[in-house]
């Protein structure tokens, strides 16, 4: 059914009647992308993607999406590059184990949070062979991966042998100058509240596609995104955050302020002041409201002249005024 939708004969084109308008901007970015999967079993507490795709993952052929490519190939347009080939989280190509495809999900447990459940089957060779699939397809030049990839799913649940041979693809072929990730946070408190894995993993996963990146003779970076003022994080957590970045002198121009949206544990977090996931039996968490949130904020951007006075605050209001001339030095 997933294929037989993809392969209806779309024009990849706008509505004629936007020409005489220049056209759709908006449409360059995914005219030439490939859906590759729906559905997440990621359960991030702030994404409601598990609430409208649901948590079983279903996925497309690799002849579909041959299909679809060599039509790509086709278009006038197309100057070769695939802008994207993956679904809600790229790496997972299929379901998240064989009792789900039985059952369903667990209604009483995430796949990956705390730990990653024993069950877990993984897909990366399967995605590998999608991706080598659509570069064999003639008139490819570059297929790149933009949908974003659970780096804990990798490493932790796929064998070492798989995480090096996968990384080293994705390193030398489908990145164009950055791959985004989402660490989201790197204060574990956070993280734990997030339901993203502990920040330990994305320095691994870091380590590797650079080493991977050199090994392919490429300057290329991770491009990490953060959230400020998620449910669960203190001053004293938006601090760590703040001296983290500043340790590796990466200052990050999108940072996401939190909002409650319908369908997420986050939202629930952010009305109740109470941990709705399974297993947290509803534990009081503490949630940024506010001038803390500016607070928060601020700190991610230290570096601006302009919110020293919101650092030093800050930093008064968590007793840590002895980081001062770190986060709000002269510069
Ligand atoms: S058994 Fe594990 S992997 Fe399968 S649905 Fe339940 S929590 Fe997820």
């Amino acid at each position: 059914m997933f294929d037989a939708l993809y392969e209806l004969p779309f024009t990849l084109d706008a509505h004629p009647d936007y020409e005489s308008e220049g056209g759709v901007p908006a449409l360059r970015e995914v005219q030439f992308s490939l859906t590759s999967n729906r559905g997440c079993f990621g359960s991030c507490s702030f994404c409601a993607i598990e609430s409208h795709q649901g948590r079983m993952v279903i996925s497309r052929s690799k002849a579909s999406l041959v299909k679809e490519a060599e039509r790509m190939a086709a278009h006038p347009a197309f100057k070769g590059y695939i802008h994207d080939l993956g679904g809600p989280t790229a790496n997972f190509q299929g379901p998240s184990c064989l009792r789900q495809e039985e059952h369903g999900p667990c209604p009483a447990k995430l796949c990956l949070h705390p730990t990653p459940c024993s069950e877990l089957i993984e897909h990366h060779d399967h995605y590998l062979d999608l991706i080598r699939g659509v570069e064999a397809v003639k008139g490819v030049k570059k297929v790149f991966v933009r949908s974003g990839l659970r780096y804990d799913y990798l490493l932790e649940v796929a064998p070492a042998s798989t995480v090096q041979t996968f990384i080293a693809h994705l390193a030398a072929n489908n990145v164009s100058g950055q791959l985004r990730v989402a660490p989201e946070h790197v204060s574990n408190n956070v993280l734990d509240a997030m339901g993203k894995p502990p920040i330990e993993l994305y320095d691994e996963f870091q380590a590797i596609f650079e080493e991977e990146s050199a090994r392919a003779g490429k300057k290329q970076y991770l491009l990490p995104y953060f959230i400020s003022a998620h449910p669960g994080c203190t001053l004293d957590d938006a601090i760590e955050l703040a001296l983290y970045l500043r340790r590796g002198h990466f200052i990050p121009d999108d940072v996401q302020d939190f909002y409650p949206t319908p369908g997420t544990s986050a939202t629930c977090m952010y009305y109740t002041g109470l941990d709705p996931r399974p297993g947290r039996k509803f534990a009081p968490i503490h949630v940024p409201k506010g001038r803390e949130r500016r607070l928060q904020r601020a700190l991610l951007h230290h570096h601006k002249r302009e919110n020293r006075p919101l650092v030093l605050e800050a930093l008064e209001k968590a007793n840590r005024k002895e980081l001062a001339h770190l986060l709000v030095g002269r510069r």
